[in-house]
């Protein structure tokens, strides 16, 4: 049975990676609206990805990590606006969509509560006056990454654009495409893929630890890794959101991966901020174990305010 079209009407995607789209949609019956990631499967690697990326998000129940509804697998158009059973939506978007290659295929289906608002997004418009807003959003993605490290697991693509603002500017973890499991017990530890190094975003790379990049180049070093590569990731999003950026992007990467690679900040916005340069260099440390733990960077926070 066709869950996803009985159930929704694709509004549009809003989202999409190389293998995965994001579609916003209109459930028919509770009349709200989900974000659904259909991701495309058949190949080995997408497949564990995939079925990692549920397990990891379904174990998770926590305010600030996105809330997954259901899941389930089914044939169908990864593009599948165009496929509607409605000849008017077909027609209409066919120009839009005619240069998205489209094929039929077996998808995993992740319905999701909707997030309106990346961080990425909110930080290149932010108004730098709302300072308490800064620290709260900040503490919340810490309260969602120590949630996270306690439950064994390692999400390893914190980023901007996988931290969402919901409708109360709540933060949402979301993208636990990448997650590994730190216990050695459990299935899919860090193990039989390459998904370090891969990005379809440019310039994700600025937030990955030193010992998550090397596992791209020696496969060996994989054992290294443990969830102090999201405290790396989280320092460089401290910067972000406190450094005002010039208009290009390219800018923001070389910033970024002067801190990362010589951990250097600017001299004169380090003076300006003395509070949040100590604390990204602690959390940009090149070892992983100089990295304060999520639960250390929350009781910093607690006993400052
Ligand atoms: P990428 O590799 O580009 O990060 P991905 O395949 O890992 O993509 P996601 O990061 O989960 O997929 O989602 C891709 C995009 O879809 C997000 O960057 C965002 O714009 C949108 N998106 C994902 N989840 C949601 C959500 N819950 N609410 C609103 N938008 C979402
Ligand atoms: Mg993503
Ligand atoms: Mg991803």
């Amino acid at each position: 049975s066709l869950t996803y079209f009985n159930r929704f009407k694709e509004m549009g995607v809003i989202g999409s990676g190389s293998f995965a789209h994001v579609a916003l949609c209109w459930h028919k019956k509770e009349e709200k609206f989900y974000a659904v990631k259909k991701i495309r499967l058949g190949v080995k690697e997408l497949n564990s990805q995939a079925v990692q990326e549920v397990r990891v998000l379904k174990k998770m129940n926590h305010p600030h990590v996105v809330t997954c509804y259901d899941t389930w697998c089914e044939r169908g158009f990864i593009n599948s606006l165009t496929h509607e059973n409605s000849s008017a939506t077909a027609s209409s978007n066919k120009s839009s969509s005619a240069n998205i290659p489209d094929e039929e295929a077996f998808c995993q289906y992740i319905q999701m509560e909707f997030c309106p608002l990346t961080l990425r997004e909110f930080l290149d418009r932010y108004d730098f006056s709302q300072g308490n807003f800064v620290w709260q959003a900040f503490e919340q993605i810490v309260v969602a990454l120590d949630h996270i490290h306690k439950g064994g697991v390692v999400h390893l693509d914190i980023n901007p654009r996988n931290i969402f603002l919901d409708f109360e500017d709540k933060v949402k973890i979301a993208d636990f495409g990448l997650a590994k499991s730190t216990e050695k017990s459990t299935v899919g530890p860090i193990s039989e893929d390459t998904s370090y190094s891969c990005s379809g975003q440019p310039g994700t790379g600025v937030y990955r630890a030193p010992e998550v990049l090397a596992v791209a180049v020696d496969e060996t070093k994989k054992k290294k890794i443990s969830e102090k590569a999201d405290m790396f990731s989280l320092g460089i999003i401290l910067f972000e959101m406190w450094y005002k950026f010039g208009e290009s992007g390219h800018e923001r990467i070389r910033v970024c991966t002067d801190i990362g690679t010589d951990r250097v900040l600017p001299a004169e916005w380090s003076k300006a901020h003395p509070r949040q340069a100590s604390l990204i260099l602690e959390l940009t440390a090149t070892e992983p174990s100089d990295r304060p733990s999520a639960k250390q960077v929350l009781e910093q926070l607690r006993n400052h305010s």
